[in-house]
């Protein structure tokens, strides 16, 4: 088939005039859409599938057919009422930047590829240590999100703590290797664990520490440890939102071959914030970092960063070779990260800190989390059972018994005001609200409260 290049540039021009078209009335019904989606992925599979079609359409046509059956399946989480999963929305700028990197199509794998990818992540990088207070010649990945940042960060971890017994084991595997002790809290992330298997540590070979009433890692109880060791704290428990005392968890533990690491997807972010920052002090003296962009940074999916502070040991464990890779002049992005070719993510990183500045990001922190506190206070005012201590942007809540509850959350969620979702805490069925969007306001929180309330007295008079 023969493409006219002056065709299809004219049909390029109006095919993306439509999408801003279609992106921007998306964007504008948010506030009154309902947050849940309005169709299941079943019912949407069977309207986009059926058997593959022999000949392709023009691209208008599954533009339209996109946008009117699939945003039908799309849940408002870019919206101000979305409280679920501790993630925020995306910031204009970060979204602009994303439209942008996509028009590019630059392969941020490397300098040679993509200088700007290159550039901007050297740029970002720096304004993040800067903005977190974390040491400045750290090592940083541009990855998929906080998984993907726990699993280079802990594999870097893992070739630091057993080179310190002799063992190299980026090159000779972990067979031989002597055994590296994992330590976790009772209460760290599901996707710690899921790290610790894709680096060949196990699942289950994690000592698990207790922990207190709010879901901190106690220092008190840790084991005694002697390396090879990993120690993973967590900055930002995903139900209440609280933080391990990673600094006393360092004065017991940190050692050549004691590795410190802090799971902080959403938490790590308090920093930027001197009012609700205080429970962050002493993360800094740790030896790596995991956090999220597109939870508090509120850029879009897919972003997270993992951060060393012995750029080395990262470099090392995720760098490759091969004849046709250049010369390292400066920093090169698949240095760091444990994929090749990738998206130029850290245009939206860069993007949402050029927007916001330093104050903003404050702001943004201080604003989810005073939200946070107006709904624990609406909450509990209407008699309802606040079960943490609410120091960040979490609230769990709980309306009585577990049935009880359990129904006002299933209810809350097809009201479709907000959106919230369920938890265990304590042994009992929780409501978690996770504020983390820059698009939230006072009134949003209001009127979820509105909502949420009469859900609740509605589900007593019924079941009372
Ligand atoms: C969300 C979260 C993760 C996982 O992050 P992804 O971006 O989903 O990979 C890990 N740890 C904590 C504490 C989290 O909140």
């Amino acid at each position: 088939m023969r493409v006219d290049n002056c065709e299809s540039r004219e049909s390029t021009r109006e095919l993306l005039g439509e999408v801003q078209e279609r992106a921007a009335r998306f964007l504008e019904s948010l506030p009154e859409r309902r947050v849940a989606a309005a169709r299941a992925a079943d019912d949407l599979a069977q309207a986009l599938g059926g058997a593959l079609p022999r000949l392709g359409r023009p691209a208008s046509e599954i533009l339209a057919q996109l946008d009117e059956i699939g945003s039908q399946g799309t849940v408002a989480s870019a919206g101000p009422r979305y409280f679920g999963f501790v993630t925020g929305g995306a910031l204009p700028a970060s979204l602009a930047a994303n439209w942008l990197a996509a028009v590019w199509d630059q392969n941020a794998f490397s300098e040679v590829s993509s200088p700007i990818g290159a550039a901007v992540e050297s740029v970002t990088s720096q304004w993040v240590l800067d903005l977190l207070d974390l040491p400045a010649t750290s090592g940083a990945a541009f990855v998929t999100g906080a998984t993907m940042a726990n699993f280079a960060a802990l594999a870097a971890a893992r070739r630091s703590v057993l080179l310190a017994h002799g063992v190299d084991v980026d090159r000779a595997g972990l067979n031989g290797a002597p055994q590296i002790t994992l330590v976790a809290g009772e209460q760290a992330h599901a996707t710690l664990f899921k790290a610790f298997g894709m680096l060949g540590l196990g699942r289950e070979q994690v000592i698990l520490v207790p922990a207190d009433g709010q879901g901190r890692m106690r220092a008190d109880a840790l084991p005694n440890i002697s390396g090879p060791a990993i120690v993973c704290t967590q900055a930002g428990n995903v139900n209440t939102g609280a933080f391990d005392p990673v600094g006393a968890i360092c004065d017991a533990v940190k050692q050549e071959d004691v590795w410190v690491h802090v799971d902080g997807a959403f938490g790590l972010w308090a920093r930027a914030s001197r009012e609700f920052g205080a429970p962050a002090a002493g993360i800094e003296r740790a030896d790596s970092w995991a956090t999220d962009a597109h939870k508090w940074l509120n850029v879009p999916y897919d972003s997270g960063l993992a951060i060393v502070r012995d750029a080395d040991a990262l470099r090392c464990a995720m760098s490759l070779q091969a004849a046709y890779l250049p010369e390292r002049v400066g920093r090169e992005p698949f240095d760091y990260t444990p994929e090749s070719s990738r998206r130029a993510r850290g245009l939206e990183i860069w993007a949402a800190i050029a927007s916001l500045g330093r104050d903003g990001v404050a702001e943004l922190v201080e604003r989810c989390c005073r939200h946070a506190q107006s709904f624990a206070e609406g909450l509990r005012g209407a008699g309802c059972q606040v079960l943490n201590d609410v120091v960040l942007n979490q609230v769990l809540v709980s309306f009585g018994d577990d049935r009880t509850t359990s129904e006002v959350i299933r209810r809350v969620q097809r009201d479709g005001t907000c959106w919230c979702g369920g938890t265990l805490w304590g042994g009992r069925t929780a409501m978690r609200i996770s504020v983390s969007s820059w698009a939230t306001t006072s009134d949003d929180v209001e009127r979820s409260l509105e909502a949420i309330l009469s859900v609740v007295r509605g589900v007593n008079r019924e079941c009372g």
